[in-house]
């Protein structure tokens, strides 16, 4: 990955924030980008939503913390916006010169009874879950062509793999991540583009801590022990799985050259299909 460019959705904190960090490990140059100010201040309505997305300040500590690891920048972006995925991937190559790999990893989820389930919330789980994949791609294209081996990662999930109840409009937007990633995987090969997609397990992030955990607590130490202690009961490899992890997977499936349109489960056992 040594001098290589990356470009992270949903970079700002949790997984994204973990695969921006091993990229820059291995070497690579990172643009991490997130909501910044439209999550914090609703001027595109993502700010309403169950649970807090990441706001500017996410954005701004989190490249302060990565910048011993490496060059990394950040940049506003909201992937359900088209204007704004062409401008995150402008600002990629303005930085670097280039990009070779895209990682679709910005994410929300919701749950529920589907008789409850608000037409917004459906919605919004698509627009972000699936179709910034499809905005964010169509931006990357021509810059992934010209790199000598352009690469896409998609965080998809376990939730893509195996329907959960209280959880159609994730889990839908999840089968259809892994749809998607094969479909691009075939079309770009003869572009030399790899597409594959992560499928993460349970990763202790906002996701899970803030809205999933079945707890009212707001004590995050309590819910840290709580989700710790549940995915020691429930996952075979005995724990849950973590952004390390995540990122592990993410710098695997950009440097393999001859793997494309796999969905790699990394779930300690949790699920293997
Ligand atoms: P998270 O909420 O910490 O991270 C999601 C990030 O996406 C946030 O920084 C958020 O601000 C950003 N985001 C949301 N809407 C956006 C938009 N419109 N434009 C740009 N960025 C936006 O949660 P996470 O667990 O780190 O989730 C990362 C990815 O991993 C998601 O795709 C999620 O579905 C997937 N995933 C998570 C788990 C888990 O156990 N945490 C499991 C399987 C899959």
């Amino acid at each position: 990955m040594q001098g290589r460019v990356v470009l992270v959705t949903g970079g700002a904190r949790g997984i994204g924030r973990g695969i921006a960090e091993a990229f820059l490990k291995a070497g690579a140059r990172v643009m991490i980008a997130d909501l910044g100010a439209s999550g914090s201040s609703g001027s595109s309505g993502a700010a309403d939503w169950a649970y807090d997305l990441a706001g500017t300040g996410d954005l701004e500590r989190t490249v302060s913390e990565q910048a011993a690891l490496g060059e990394v920048r950040a940049t506003e972006l909201d992937v359900t916006v088209k204007a704004s995925c062409e401008a995150a991937v402008a600002a990629t190559v303005e930085a670097f010169g280039g990009l070779d790999v895209l990682v679709n990893n910005a994410g929300v989820v919701q749950s529920g009874r589907i008789e409850e389930f608000s037409e917004s919330d459906w919605d919004r789980i698509f627009a972000v879950n699936t179709k910034g994949i499809f905005l964010m791609t169509q931006a990357a294209i021509p810059a992934l062509k010209a790199s000598d081996h352009g690469s896409i990662v998609n965080t998809a999930s376990i939730a893509g793999k195996k329907g959960v109840r209280r959880m159609a409009a994730y889990c839908g937007s999840k089968f259809a991540a892994i749809g998607i990633t094969q479909s691009l995987a075939a079309e770009l090969a003869p572009a030399g583009i790899t597409v594959n997609a992560i499928c993460p397990g349970m990763v202790g992030t906002a996701m899970w801590l803030e809205h999933l955990l079945p707890s009212n607590t707001v004590d995050t130490d309590a819910k840290d022990a709580e989700f710790t202690a549940a995915m020691e009961r429930t996952i075979p490899l005995g724990r849950p799985q973590t952004i390390e992890d995540m990122g592990d997977a993410a710098v695997y499936l950009a440097t393999a050259r001859n793997v494309t349109g796999i969905s790699l489960t990394v779930a300690g056992g949790y699920e293997m299909n």
